[in-house]
């Protein structure tokens, strides 16, 4: 029955709006690769390529028991894990939300909290109860990753550079975070020492490496996006060597990779998802890509068609104007949907979204509108791991860890990713092996605490 089809000619005009070619995609990982350089080279520059310190990737023989903290955005984890020598680990995990007072108190608060919460961990393990003078008579080592803004300057030393993500506690810009969060243990007589500070990228890659050792990229496809890889030191011209190590991990943070909007093609939606944030035209390449941001842009899609009658006869709702209401979830849940009818589709726009009606062809509207939004923030993604692969001279065979409710959650977000890697490398794609990275950050801190430990 045709009148259950959208309408062509609507369909093409966005298709051809969010499309992103072979050729436009290889185009992007040329000028991706030329950003990289710079980044090495100096200072200030769209993509930070910020050297992390970390200068060996796990042998998957380490051992030993460490901590880990984990201060993503939202939620606060604290972990024990001990390497048993084999590429494997056992770990144990508490985690805890960051309320709004505690991001917008004073700093001092924030990192008691923090400590509060590793105190309290150690004393119960979950089969005995320890007291206080048990717990700090003992001493720990502990990697403390902080997913913000850094200016690393060894691999325990990091001064903050700005907050984001709703965080604005005070007395922490321009300090030492490892230096709040020692001094918290202190406050707390905890005889624990933060041996190293690692960025979520860094950490996936590190812990993707202890089971497989062939890992030398790091991706989060989450709330945000990033990429850590692998660099020959002699490569990263602004940083001034000492010793002799040969490799170092750079946090790329690709997120702000195109600010300048130069290489990729971008549709009035997503300059007004950009016009909504608090960073107006930064962060752009997370933008067209992360789980914070692609529902968004369908959100405002939607809004568009209505406006011009494309769309939902009896009209939107009040929901459908709401920020950030049309969340990234749903668009997995549309295109996860091969019902007939598409009723679940039906359910995301009815019963959550509140439209008062769908007709079947509204319904293959938005599946299709999700499915172009999600293609093309998987082809951008690859786009990015094929300038590092390639910068890495890695064409012949390396693997990616991926870690982030994106790529795990998302259908055929991996797949996709795969196809448009072929499309830039030919070939070589197929020795490009991508990989879902678990709790990469948690055990990722706890193994440079480990590797650390080894330096000293
Ligand atoms: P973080 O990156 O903050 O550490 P996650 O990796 O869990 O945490 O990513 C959270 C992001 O994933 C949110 O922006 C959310 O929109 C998105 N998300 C959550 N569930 C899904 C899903 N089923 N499909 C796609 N995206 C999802």
């Amino acid at each position: 029955n045709l009148a259950d089809d959208p309408n062509p000619a609507t369909l093409l005009r966005l298709q051809h709006m969010f499309e992103v070619t072979g050729d436009k995609l290889s185009q992007i990982s040329k000028h991706m690769m030329a950003e990289m350089k710079k980044g090495l080279a100096s200072d200030d520059q769209t993509m930070k390529m910020i050297p992390t310190h970390v200068v060996r990737r796990p042998k998957g023989n380490e051992t030993g028991s460490y901590l880990a903290l984990d201060l993503g955005g939202t939620n606060f984890r604290v972990c024990e894990i001990s390497l048993d020598g084999h590429g494997g680990t056992r770990s144990r995990q508490s985690k805890h939300t960051v309320t709004d007072d505690l991001k917008s108190g004073t700093g001092e608060a924030l990192f008691d909290f923090f400590a509060e919460c590793v105190k309290n961990f150690l004393k119960n393990d979950g089969q005995h109860e320890y007291t206080d003078k048990e717990i700090e008579s003992r001493s720990y080592k502990l990697g403390f990753t902080f997913s913000f803004a850094v200016n690393q300057v060894s691999i325990n030393e990091g001064y903050l550079m700005l907050w984001n993500k709703g965080f604005s506690a005070s007395d922490c810009i321009g300090k030492n975070v490892v230096v709040l969060l020692q001094d918290a243990f202190k406050r707390k007589r905890l005889n624990i020492s933060v041996t190293a500070l690692v960025n979520d990228t860094t950490g996936t890659l590190v812990s993707h490496a202890y089971t497989a050792p062939d890992t030398y990229v790091g991706v989060i496809l989450g709330t945000g996006t990033n990429a850590a890889y692998v660099e020959k030191i002699e490569n990263v011209v602004k940083f001034k060597s000492h010793g002799n190590a040969k490799d170092m991990i750079i946090n790329t943070e690709w997120g702000a990779f195109d600010d300048e909007m130069v290489v990729i093609p971008r549709t009035k939606y997503d300059h007004k998802v950009d016009r909504g944030t608090a960073h107006y035209k930064t962060w752009t390449f997370e933008k067209l890509i992360s789980g914070m941001y692609l529902g968004e842009i369908v959100r405002y899609v939607l809004a568009d068609l209505v406006k011009t009658g494309e769309i939902f006869a009896a009209g939107g709702s009040k929901t459908l104007g709401v920020q950030y209401a049309f969340e990234t979830a749903y668009m997995s849940r549309i295109e996860r949907d091969h019902s007939l009818d598409l009723s679940d589709v039906r359910t995301v726009l009815e019963d959550l979204m509140h439209i008062p009606s769908t007709t079947l062809a509204d319904r293959r509207l938005v599946r299709a509108i999700c499915e172009m939004i999600g293609k093309r923030a998987a082809r951008l993604s690859a786009a990015g791991i094929a300038a590092i692969v390639t910068k890495m001279n890695k064409l012949d065979g390396c693997t990616v860890g991926i870690d982030g409710s994106l790529f795990e959650l998302y259908p055929h977000f991996s797949n996709r990713m795969r196809d448009a890697l072929h499309e830039i490398l030919g070939f070589s794609a197929d020795n490009i092996v991508l990989e879902q990275a678990r709790d990469g950050s948690g055990q990722g801190a706890a193994l440079i605490a480990a590797l650390a430990d080894t330096l000293t």
